[in-house]
């Protein structure tokens, strides 16, 4: 028999940045997917309207959005047990996003290390929209009293500040209506790029795409950076500090892994031997997503209904919340 699942919702999104990564996938979708078995309730979220602060131009979104979708679909999230839907389908959000900047102070927005680090990164675009990104965050999350929230490692100072939101809010209006979230993180909060040294991201080019051919992800994992105390074939390397190896720990079977283990400190394996091995796992493991996914492709339309489908679902529960909101607030 299977167990009871929980009572209580979880929620994540994640904004379209097309074709997901590795990084994406250890780092949050794994959990996404496991969640359904263990809660009642899981919302997963295209959040476009967040994709808005920081795109120049929107002519992708419409396909990101697709692409992300089908990775999503792919990787095992079940439209049957989770709502799975686009951010602008369900507009309760941007309300209830008003409503929290009110007791959001200016200041805290400002002096977060993820705003800052936007501002450096697009000095030229430094818009009202940017500065409430957590603000809308904490919307999406608290519009579905979710209680649990599973994200990579970078989002946990988010994830406070919805906290902190959810407080002041409750304190202010004396009330219960919104819930405070947990941060739910995987085995890996934070997997590294190619380069072995910087968290993988699209945007800094050091990732593996899931969706990649075999021949490009087995080109993309030979680039990987190894143990830079090891220059020379002859020298013997440190898997702890090799990247490569957290990988194998994660695709590879016990054997490998001791085997690696032991070979790579003596120096008995090269790291071009071990990276084949690992982009032969790794590949062996996505074949079957690769396939789901080329099915799903097939079908676009049944892709976008599911969305569809989703955001009106969320709808439902969104309105139900807002309209508690707006009674705690006092409004007429
Ligand atoms: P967003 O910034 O909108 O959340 P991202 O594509 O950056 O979009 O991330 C989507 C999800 O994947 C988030 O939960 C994020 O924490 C997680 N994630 C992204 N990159 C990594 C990584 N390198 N390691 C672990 N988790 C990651």
């Amino acid at each position: 028999m299977t167990p009871a699942k929980k009572k209580g919702r979880v929620f994540s999104g994640a904004r379209p940045t097309g074709r997901q990564h590795l990084g994406n996938y250890l780092g949050a979708i794994k959990n996404y997917v496991a969640l359904q078995d263990e809660y009642e309730d899981t919302i997963y979220c295209i959040v476009d309207i967040h994709a808005l602060t920081t795109v120049e131009t929107t002519k992708e979104i419409r396909q990101n959005t697709y692409e992300m979708a089908l990775d999503w679909l792919a990787a095992g999230m079940r439209p049957e047990d989770s709502m799975i839907f686009v951010q602008s389908h369900v507009p309760e959000v941007l309300e209830l996003h008003t409503f929290l900047s009110m007791v959001t102070p200016l200041g805290k927005l400002t002096d977060l290390p993820t705003f800052k680090e936007k501002i450096r990164h697009q000095p030229h675009n430094i818009n009202y929209g940017l500065v409430g990104y957590p603000v809308l965050m904490a919307a999406d999350i608290t519009l579905y009293k979710a209680i649990v929230v599973p994200v990579g490692i970078d989002q946990a100072p988010h994830l406070e500040f919805t906290r902190e939101i959810v407080r002041s809010f409750n304190y202010r209006y004396k009330t219960d209506v919104l819930i405070e979230p947990q941060m739910k993180g995987t085995k890996i909060p934070k997997v590294l790029g190619i380069d072995g040294e910087n968290k993988m991201s699209k945007s800094l080019n050091n990732h593996i795409e899931l969706a990649s051919s075999p021949d490009e992800t087995t080109k993309r994992v030979m680039q990987m950076v190894t143990d830079p105390q090891r220059a020379r074939r002859a020298d013997p390397g440190n898997p702890d500090v090799c990247n490569v190896f957290t990988m194998h720990k994660i695709f590879s079977s016990d054997e490998e892994v001791e085997m690696i283990n032991t070979e790579c400190r003596r120096a008995g394996i090269g790291c071009v031997d071990c990276k084949k091995i690992f982009a032969k796992n790794l590949n062996d493991d996505l074949a079957p997503f690769r396939e789901r996914r080329a099915k799903l492709d097939e079908e676009p339309a049944e892709v976008w209904d599911v969305l569809i489908d989703g955001g009106k679902r969320a709808r439902e529960v969104a309105k139900q919340t807002l309209s508690e909101v707006k009674d705690a607030i006092g409004l007429p």
